[in-house]
């Protein structure tokens, strides 16, 4: 009998995710599977949260990984914070605004979306005429908008929060671990994010942060979360306290995995970890500009981590992307919705942001095209 497993190869991954991993986040995965309420489990968790509270600067106590991926990680903040009737505003420019409407709306909220071209970014102008015509329970926005490579003005947009009785909630999937994140700073009341963007590890895991406010609001539904594996109330008796509960069972080799690629990032020190992002994608933009290429978003919103670029006239772009994976063993993502055809989306992000692999990946891209 054949294993298929034998034949994967090893890729470059530079497309809006997954990245490539950390090669101590291999090994982490690879250790003994110990209980899930062993002791020494309980403290990894321990330090996952710890590492999690840095990563996110954050105080708040209810910080922890959700089992399942980036998206599981914007259920459980929409199940746990919405009710049914509630106002929400959702701020969308790309397919993950678009997605957190459709899980707002999927749990009875009364969603108002207040849209903006894919490529631009969040205007917080608009956002603040729209907050005096209305009052919210809750404001979502996409810190980094992977589907157009748009980095959205958080910090302006919390400014505007800050006396409004709204909850505050950011999706951090893509910016997480690649550019400063800061919960706290930002007064934000819920921030989710995934492990396999610049956190390099595979997918599998959703950290998340509740403020105070988020987990009184939890605690004060008038009925139940509506879903009983992303229900907070419960599986915080699992990550906190003393007795720590059997809630379901944790994905212990994951949850190394996460351990080590934080342990990765902290030891390397965020402020470094930003600065290999940013160095990268300045390369990457400097060679793709001197090929003659163009860039979708203006420099000033431009993500280190996730580059858009325009597909020159006359190339078969489908057919580019086939033969980077074919011939060079390297990925990047194509367009989605009405950018669908008319981008690449070149990801640098975590353990891919390597000057090397820059080098590799435009040298690889030169030959294609000429
Ligand atoms: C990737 C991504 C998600 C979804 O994460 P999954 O791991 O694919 O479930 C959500 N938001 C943003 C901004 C993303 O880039």
């Amino acid at each position: 009998m054949d294993n298929q497993l034998e034949s994967v190869r090893e890729t470059l991954l530079m497309g809006p995710g997954p990245s490539s991993v950390f090669t101590e986040v291999y090994q982490a995965l690879a250790r003994p599977t110990i209980g899930h309420l062993d002791p020494k489990f309980i403290e990894i968790m321990d330090g996952i949260k710890t590492f999690l509270q840095q990563i996110l600067r954050t105080r708040n106590r209810l910080t922890i990984p959700i089992s399942g991926t980036g998206s599981a990680g914007m259920e459980t903040s929409f199940v746990n914070l919405v009710e049914t009737g509630d106002d929400v505003l959702i701020l969308i420019n790309g397919v993950f605004g678009k997605r957190m409407q459709d899980v707002a709306s999927r749990l009875g909220a009364r969603v108002d979306a207040l849209e903006f071209e894919w490529g631009k970014p969040v205007d917080p102008d608009q956002v603040k005429k729209q907050l005096a015509k209305k009052r919210y329970k809750l404001v979502a926005i996409v810190h980094a908008e992977t589907s157009t490579g748009v980095r959205n003005p958080v910090g302006e947009v919390a400014d505007l929060l800050k006396d409004n009785d709204a909850l505050f909630l950011v999706d951090t999937v893509t910016s997480l671990g690649g550019i400063p994140v800061e919960a706290d700073l930002w007064q934000a009341d819920a921030i989710y994010s995934g492990t396999q963007k610049c956190l390099s590890c595979p997918p599998g895991l959703a950290p998340l942060t509740f403020s105070e406010k988020a987990v009184q609001k939890t605690l004060q539904r008038k009925t139940k979360v509506p879903n009983w594996y992303l229900d907070l109330t419960m599986i915080v008796n699992y990550w906190e306290g003393s007795k720590r509960a059997y809630h379901h069972t944790a994905p212990i080799n994951m949850l190394y995995g996460l351990y080590q690629s934080l342990f990765n990032i902290l030891t390397e020190g965020l402020e470094n970890v930003f600065a290999r992002h940013r160095e990268c994608h300045l390369a990457l933009v400097a060679s793709l500009e001197s090929s003659g290429l163009e860039m979708l978003v203006e420099p000033e919103f431009r993500l280190p981590m996730l580059n858009s670029v325009k597909i020159p006239a006359g190339v078969d772009e489908a057919k580019v992307r086939q033969k980077l994976l074919d011939d060079y063993r390297i990925e990047i993502g194509s367009g989605l919705g009405p950018l669908a055809g008319k981008i690449w989306r070149i990801g640098v992000m975590g353990h891919t942001a390597r000057l090397e692999n820059i080098k590799r990946f435009t040298d690889a891209l030169n030959q294609i095209l000429s």
